[in-house]
């Protein structure tokens, strides 16, 4: 029996394990359940799940949480606050933790769960764009696994040469596959496109949080959403593959299939293309991080290709969705420039989510940022989160100037 951490359980991610772990309460109990804000919907969780321990980031709310659970008679405890949360991933409550917490919030118990050796299934994936080498050195030394969630990632970690009881044996220092002992000549990035695709810029100066979060194939968090729409999504999954596979970013492809069957693709040398196909659906990448190397059922419908027609694949339009080259931008730059670039689009989308800045404007912002602040070589954690502060007030700052 694994005993299963959930961090953002009550977000789409966080729905979508629940929902495997459900399908197998032989294999899988989730032991912690935790969220940010969301009390009532935390507590109904844990009425059906029986956790035993539920943890609530915002620690005014702490109080609150164990009266519920009071209240509705489980024998469930009740942290709070960032602390409660690592703890709680670091501690005997679980070997395995789904990192689904939404954005910068989610590094230090992503961090946590990878340095005390656990199964990490990292959906989180700004905390592997903040502090990739950290995140693998990490894992390394607590001696657990990191299974990407991602579903491009996902993707990739399947169509490598993983040989289940070789992992250790074959990985580099910080934890990374040697693509070219593989004979890996390429990743091929699959991104739908989003609900955006084939507009111009034009057509996107008035655009509003609801039509950039009405996503074609996937059903997300609203963070993830509009980074699906203005591309960012796969400009943060270059950098992520970067990391996890020791990819170079020439060797990393970005290609439009608007269809998302195709989850992603690997090219070796010679001229061998696999792909990962399946129907857009999280919990194929849950149940298959949760399993692995064994496979289990996921709830997912079986994919037709008869009924699902032609497969299309396009280049990104880069002069339109701008942010993907911010993103190689970063990467290139090296050192704490992707936590400046994360930085930055979550302060940008957060004000576009809120009606006060336009959708074209993410991308201007994220620059002006990225112009701002100079790349700096990282020296550990504490670093990372001051960056990132500096980074969310600049970027504040700037839009309180009128930037563009
Ligand atoms: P969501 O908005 O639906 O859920 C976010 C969860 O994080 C919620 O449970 C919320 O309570 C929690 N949370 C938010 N801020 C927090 C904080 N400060 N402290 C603690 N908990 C906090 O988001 P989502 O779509 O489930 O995405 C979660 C993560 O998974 C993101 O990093 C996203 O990029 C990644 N991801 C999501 C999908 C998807 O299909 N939804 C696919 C790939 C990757
Ligand atoms: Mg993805």
């Amino acid at each position: 029996m694994r005993n299963v951490a959930i961090l953002g359980a009550t977000g789409s991610i966080g729905a979508s394990a629940l929902d495997v772990i459900a399908r197998h309460p032989d294999r899988f109990r989730a032991s912690v359940l935790a969220a940010h804000r969301k009390v009532d919907e935390l507590v109904a969780l844990c009425l059906r799940f029986k956790p035993d321990l539920a943890v609530i980031a915002d620690a005014a709310l702490e109080t609150s949480l164990r009266d519920k659970l009071a209240a509705a008679g489980l024998a469930t405890r009740a942290a709070a606050g960032a602390r409660a949360l690592n703890d709680a991933v670091s501690g005997e409550l679980c070997d395995s933790v789904v990192a689904a917490i939404v954005g910068a919030a989610g590094l230090e118990s992503t961090l946590a769960a990878a340095r005390a050796g656990k199964r990490l299934l990292l959906a989180n994936k700004e905390s592997v764009v903040m502090a990739g080498p950290l995140l693998l050195d990490a894992v390394s030394a607590g001696g657990g696994e990191l299974i990407p969630v991602d579903s491009e990632h996902n993707a990739i970690f399947q169509c490598l040469p993983h040989q289940p009881r070789a992992v250790d044996v074959e990985r580099l220092p910080g934890g990374r596959p040697d693509l070219a002992a593989a004979g890996v000549r390429r990743i091929l990035l699959t991104a739908s496109g989003g609900p955006f695709r084939g507009r111009k810029r034009a057509d996107l100066a008035a655009v509003t949080p609801d039509q950039a979060c009405a996503h074609p194939k996937w059903s997300m968090g609203r963070k993830i959403s509009v980074d699906s729409a203005t591309l960012m999504n796969k400009g943060l999954e270059v950098i992520e593959a970067h990391w996890l596979f020791g990819a170079a970013p020439a060797q990393i492809e970005v290609v439009v299939h608007p269809q998302s069957l195709v989850h992603s693709l690997v090219e070796y040398a010679d001229g061998s293309v696999l792909a990962q196909l399946g129907n857009p659906d999280m919990r194929t990448a849950l149940a298959h991080a949760f399993a692995w190397p064994e496979r289990i059922d996921a709830g997912v419908a079986p994919l037709d290709l008869v009924k699902s027609g032609a497969l299309q694949f396009e280049a990104p339009d880069r002069d339109t969705f701008r942010c993907l080259d911010l993103a190689y931008r970063a990467l290139a730059a090296g050192g704490t420039a992707p936590t400046v670039l994360n930085a930055a689009n979550e302060v940008a989308v957060g004000a576009f989510l809120e009606g006060n800045l336009p959708f074209l404007a993410i991308a201007e912002l994220i620059e002006a940022t990225l112009d701002a602040i100079s790349a700096e070589p990282v020296a550990d954690v504490e670093h990372l989160v001051h960056v990132d502060l500096t980074a969310r007030q600049t970027a504040q700052r700037k839009m309180r100037q009128g930037f563009c």
